[in-house]
């Protein structure tokens, strides 16, 4: 029955066989994201007997095992300390503990296993535990502290430079240091657990200036955008004054979701020099509402990306042996006010891969520690816009809809994008839904998914 999968990679292990089955049958179908080898861990908000509060579960096909009402029920007796991190509202607790991930991995999984030897107390006990996911409202998995993002990928930001500068597209430290900037943890929010989940996101207002104007205007953003990103949550915590060893990035890096970083293009033209982005992109960030372990990516891992000739190559403190490039594939999808009233399926705008990113999680983590800076379980670090080499595959609409620059140097009109509606967008209007998703597919391995991030964006105050 079982199969041992074929790659030589030492953080495979039987939690990964191909051959494993659940006995929630929907976790069987090839096409779920949350087969029984993925696991994917979430939050929710639980009313029962009169009083509501949070808790953990697992997402397991289309269905949410319920932790906390295992844990009530004495599923976890045997082992103090599971029982008390399961039965907690976020998953901090066990992100801070690495020693007790494997442990959790192991003992859900055997929970759900088809073939696991279960007495007739205890099946009846775990499938009372389990709720449909469609009916569960996911919550936040995690309490973010703080929010740091990314500019990943050489190829948006040779595109964006292109575009605000087009005499020095690419600044000479992109090569050297993994560019970023801190974000705002306040306003960020989980939707796409449930079907037709989304998060509303009120467009925003803010100061901008054409550039053919003498004076700025403040008002409703004109130009309001998405990014397709990745998401890391932070493991275990360094202690301030503290770096993080490459070696060590591992027990650093708890798992991943898919981060929608809005973007108010108007406004960060304006604002973006000397200090960065501010206003144009604290104002929302959308999660996917589960987290996929670094555990579950195990068969997913590939060398980080091979640099170009002539690149330099990372200092010392940026160098480690283990393959940290992560093959997830990325989509993009979107559906106008129009297209939902007329029952028309969301569009995909734009398909691309994490594993072109120019630098990788591990680097991420291990350079925002390098001078001291103390990382606290569940932070997260996302990854800036996931763009391939190709012009499918850039992940937002300032690069989609960008012809090159013209002979004067300056970006030519934008080619809108064509819905089948007959609408087009260069940007996006009031009304349309932004759908994200990701997943992880390999020969010899079961497919896994990272879920949705759905958001919708509703007009000015
Ligand atoms: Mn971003």
């Amino acid at each position: 029955m079982s199969s041992t999968p074929s790659a030589s990679n030492a953080l495979v292990n039987a939690t990964h066989d191909p051959g494993l089955k659940s006995w929630v049958e929907s976790a069987n179908d090839p096409a779920t994201d949350f087969p029984i080898q993925n696991l994917a861990l979430c939050a929710f908000h639980a009313e029962h007997n009169g009083h509501a509060h949070d808790h953990l579960g697992v997402v397991i096909g289309d269905q949410v095992l319920d932790l906390g009402t295992l844990v009530g029920a004495g599923v976890f007796a045997d082992d103090e300390a599971l029982a008390y991190l399961m039965h907690l509202p976020r998953w901090n607790m066990l992100a801070s503990a690495p020693k007790y991930w494997p442990v959790v991995r192991s003992r859900i999984q055997s929970l759900l296993n088809a073939e696991s030897h279960a007495g007739q107390q205890l099946r009846r006990v775990r499938a009372k535990a389990l709720r449909p996911l469609s009916q569960t409202p996911l919550v936040m998995p995690m309490h973010i502290g703080d929010y740091t993002d990314f500019y990943a990928s050489i190829h948006h930001a040779t595109n964006v430079g292109a575009m605000f500068r087009p005499d020095n597209p690419l600044l000479p430290n992109y090569r050297h240091v993994p560019i970023g900037y801190h974000g705002r943890a306040s306003s960020i929010t989980t939707a796409g657990g449930g079907a037709g989940d989304t998060t509303s996101v009120r467009r925003p207002k803010g100061q901008t200036k054409a550039d053919d104007a003498a004076a700025p205007t403040f008002g409703p953003c004109k130009m309001l955008d998405y990014e397709m990103e990745l998401g890391a949550y932070i493991g275990a915590g360094n202690a301030m004054g503290d770096a993080i060893p490459f070696d060590q990035a591992a027990q650093h890096l708890f798992g991943v979701c898919l981060v929608n970083d809005w973007s108010a293009r108007d406004v960060q033209k304006w604002e973006y020099q000397p200090l960065g982005p501010f206003l144009a992109k604290n104002f929302a960030t959308t999660l996917s509402p589960m987290i996929v372990t670094m555990e579950a990516l195990a068969p997913f891992r590939v060398p980080g990306p091979e640099r170009g000739e002539g690149d330099p190559q990372p200092l010392e403190y940026l160098r480690g042996g283990e393959n940290w490039g992560l093959d997830i594939k990325v989509e993009v999808w979107l559906r106008s006010e129009q297209m939902r009233e007329r029952g028309m399926s969301p569009v995909m705008l734009s398909r691309g891969n994490f594993r072109h990113m120019y630098w990788t999680v591990a680097q991420m983590v291990v350079h925002h520690a390098s001078n001291g800076c103390n990382m606290v379980p569940g932070d997260l670090i996302a990854s800036g816009t996931i763009s391939g080499p190709d012009k499918a595959s850039r992940g937002c609409l300032l690069e989609l809809t960008w012809d090159g620059n013209g002979p004067d140097g300056k970006p030519k009109p934008r080619v809108p994008v064509h819905l089948p509606t007959g609408e087009t967008r260069t940007f996006l209007a009031d009304g349309d839904e932004v759908i994200m998703k990701g997943y992880a597919e390999r020969e010899g391995y079961r497919r896994i998914g990272l879920g949705e991030c759905r958001g919708r964006i509703e007009p000015a105050a």
